[in-house]
């Protein structure tokens, strides 16, 4: 039986350094998932590769923890990951940070809509992992801005996406600019003539890798959980609403009551929030859902039998604040994000006694939970950040903001103005709370360990010891 100690024991098992470890650790992996099992150790032997593998397997891992463990304290070696979306470019980033940032690794997302001068400098400057899409890199590229720019490993991730969007010329013009001393691993989900045809080009002898997508659930809705004690379930909601900073997320409670108050905290703690209930009147539970499906808020705080009907397509993230009543209410409750072939992530909050509960509901439901540690204070800072960046690029432009515009800056000069707005944002929420939220990963695999342990006993206590009582009580 695993125990504690050797948790991430396999992949202990491919040489990673210790840090690199750490990062893996702290991200709550136990073991290697089967992209991972088969990419890491070619990686790491510095082989091309060219592998088949969806979103969901682990597959950034896969890539960037043996490429991140390549450049580990050595001079200012890079990795160049190209990916076909600045969603996709900025997940990466961010994975890569979680599980580089033990070993120092800095990592910058490029993409379109932010200063490219910003961007090269945080490059010139020592960023290790750039995580790019084509064509804001094609620019870095061409204006010379990048200096000594040659990155010992480059990741193409996506392939058959970025043929699709029409980037496959911008790549070929890329990998003009790269050194032909690299390390060129290309990921795709389907592997079209096309793909093949790249591959030919800028891979040297790879291996190959297929991995069937088991791994991936249909609907791409990732589902993760978080242990916490009672007390600080508020303050863990609001930590991953700042770290997820979901473009429209539904929060499932249990009574209408909760919903209340809960959207009365968090309006109070400055997110746009409304509560959808059966007490409400038939009005306002309209107005509530209107609001909700034209993005006036963000946050809808409804209860299973409020939310029965709902139909929004765009639910980036369905947050379970308690463990569902039954596997069905689970399965329900999820199947609000994830639609349309979107992504989606359903998250679900659990206290050391309810984790049974969503156990039980796991079993049942056949759906791949796994947990995660609640983001410290530090973390969230830094990933509510890169969220305003996003929600700012995606902001659509009103026309009254043309006219303020135009009347300050007879007074103000146009940066002056843009840190007072930007000022103004984030006075609005802060990133607040405890330092640290939640059970860490040890306790929760304690947890979980103690859990099969009494299921075992339970499994092999002799027969006649509960069925002796039994017929005792019966009589
Ligand atoms: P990806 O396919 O890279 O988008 O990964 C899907 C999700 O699985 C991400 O949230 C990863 O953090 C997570 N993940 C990757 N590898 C593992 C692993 N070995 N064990 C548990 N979760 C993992």
């Amino acid at each position: 039986m695993k125990t504690e100690n050797n948790l991430a024991g396999s992949f202990r098992d491919f040489g990673l350094c210790d840090e690199i470890l750490k990062g893996v650790e702290e991200a709550g992996f136990r073991a290697p998932s089967p992209i991972q099992q088969q990419a890491i150790p070619v990686i790491m032997e510095g082989r091309d590769v060219m592998a088949r593998a969806q979103t969901g397997t682990g597959k950034t891992a896969a890539f960037g923890l043996p490429a991140m463990n390549a450049i580990v304290r050595t001079n200012g070696l890079k990795v160049l990951i190209i990916t076909p979306t600045r969603e996709l470019a900025s997940q990466v980033s961010e994975e890569l940070y979680r599980l580089g940032r033990f070993a120092g690794i800095k990592t910058v997302a490029v993409y379109g809509g932010q200063s490219i001068n910003r961007q090269a400098d945080m490059i010139n400057r020592g960023a290790q992992v750039i995580t790019a899409t084509p064509g804001r890199l094609l620019d870095h590229l061409r204006s010379g801005r990048l200096k000594r720019f040659s990155p010992r490993i480059v990741v193409l991730d996506e392939g058959d996406e970025m043929l699709d969007m029409g980037f496959i010329n911008d790549i070929e013009s890329i990998f003009e600019y790269l050194p032909k001393e690299r390390q060129t691993l290309l990921f795709s989900a389907t592997i079209p003539g096309a793909i093949k045809s790249l591959a030919r080009r800028i891979l040297v002898n790879p291996v190959s890798i297929d991995v069937t997508p088991v791994e991936v659930t249909p609907s791409g809705i990732k589902q993760l959980y978080y242990v916490i004690q009672e007390r600080e379930r508020e303050e863990a909601l609001v930590r991953l609403i700042d770290t997820e900073s979901p473009q429209r997320a539904l929060i499932f409670c249990r009574t209408k009551r909760e919903t209340d108050r809960l959207s009365t905290t968090l309006i109070s703690r400055g997110y746009s929030a409304k509560a959808l209930h059966g007490d409400m009147t038939q009005v306002h539970r309209n107005e509530a859902i209107d609001a909700f499906r034209k993005g006036r808020v963000d946050l809808l705080i409804a209860t299973d039998v409020a939310a029965r009907g709902l139909d929004i397509t765009d639910v980036s993230h369905v947050f379970n604040y308690h463990v569902p009543f039954d596997p069905d209410s689970y399965v329900h409750r999820i199947g609000r994000t994830g639609r349309a072939g979107k992504k989606g992530k359903a998250i679900t909050l659990v206290t050391p006694l309810e984790l049974k509960e969503l156990r039980r509901i796991m079993k049942v439901s056949g759906e791949p939970l796994s947990y995660r540690e609640i983001p410290s204070i530090r973390e969230a800072r830094k990933r509510y950040l890169s969220g305003i960046i996003k929600k700012l690029e995606d902001q659509p432009v009103r026309e009254e903001a043309a006219e303020v515009l135009e009347e300050l800056s007879e007074t103000m000069e146009i940066h002056q103005i843009a840190t007072k707005v930007l000022s103004m944002l984030l006075d609005r929420q802060k990133v607040s709370g405890p330092k640290r939220l939640g059970l860490n990963s040890q306790e929760v695999e304690q947890m979980l360990y103690m859990l099969k342990k009494q299921k075992t006993a339970r499994s092999k206590r002799p027969s006649h010891q509960y069925g002796g009582r039994r017929r005792g009580y019966r009589r």
